[in-house]
């Protein structure tokens, strides 16, 4: 039995106040969440006050990248041990803004799942691919790329202990979501590839449905079988649409 696992990635928003503001509000109403585990992804900085405010109510934290190396002469970059040290227990890895945006290859995400795994993080694997490559009818292409990258670095036993999100990047902030059917189908494309190398990681894996979700499409689309959760970017910053999210997994 999957436990659905709600994760929401707050990108680069918030001052220390505003997080404060927006994690009381989601621990207010935590109990109005029977069955979902709920992580939250704050930017670095505000790791901190997320965490002092969550302790004791059950949710989950993480980050939404981190570095290979584990410490040295780095740059504004920030690692596995030091998400550690701050308590984190998840980090997403792959998000397509990360890769569209700062070049991250297939084999970088993959180190970096390896990276996150080696400090006791629980990697958020993102894929999905583009419209282009959707109307090309390259989805399921792309898709193997991505995790097969992974699969050669960790081999499929790193996905014991992991959880993929899969983002059609055409559906990312854009309001245009994956109808239930077109979620299902992939999620379940994702499933029977990694079934193929091992059954019973494959079937106790969750996959996350990530791409414009909100309280009012959640449910059709957690609702499907092979669709463990979401990852949520814009509709995790207000408190309500969030926990309506959670209480609909
Ligand atoms: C995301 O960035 O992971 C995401 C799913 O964003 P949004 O929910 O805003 O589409």
């Amino acid at each position: 039995m999957r436990r659905p696992i709600v994760a929401g990635n707050w990108k680069m928003n918030g001052t220390r106040s505003e997080a404060a503001t927006l994690i009381s509000g989601i621990v207010a109403g935590v109990n109005s969440v029977n069955t979902a585990e709920i992580v939250v992804c704050p930017p670095f900085t505000l790791i901190s006050v997320v965490a002092d405010a969550l302790a004791g109510s059950g949710i989950g934290y993480g980050a939404q990248n981190l570095n290979v190396h584990d410490v040295g002469a780095f740059t504004g970059e920030v690692s596995g041990p030091m998400l550690r040290d701050l308590g984190c227990t998840y980090v997403i890895v792959g998000h397509s803004e990360r890769r569209a945006l700062y070049g991250e290859s297939d084999d970088l995400v993959a180190d970096k799942f390896r990276a996150a795994q080696q400090h006791g993080l629980v990697p958020i694997l993102c894929v999905g691919e583009t419209l282009d490559q959707r109307e090309k009818h390259q989805t399921e292409k792309v898709i193997i790329r991505q995790l097969d990258a992974v699969v050669d670095t960790v081999g499929i036993e790193g996905f014991n202990k992991a959880v993929i999100a899969y983002e059609p990047i055409w559906a990312i902030g854009t309001g245009m979501t994956a109808t239930p059917e077109q979620a299902q189908e992939v999620h379940r494309f994702i499933r029977e590839k990694l079934s193929g190398l091992d059954r019973n990681i494959a079937t106790n894996l969750r996959l996350q449905y990530g791409g414009s979700v909100k309280g009012a499409n959640a449910r059709g689309l957690l609702d499907q079988p092979d669709i463990d959760g979401g990852l949520i970017g814009g509709a995790s910053l207000q408190a309500d649409e969030f926990l309506n999210i959670c209480r609909a997994a």
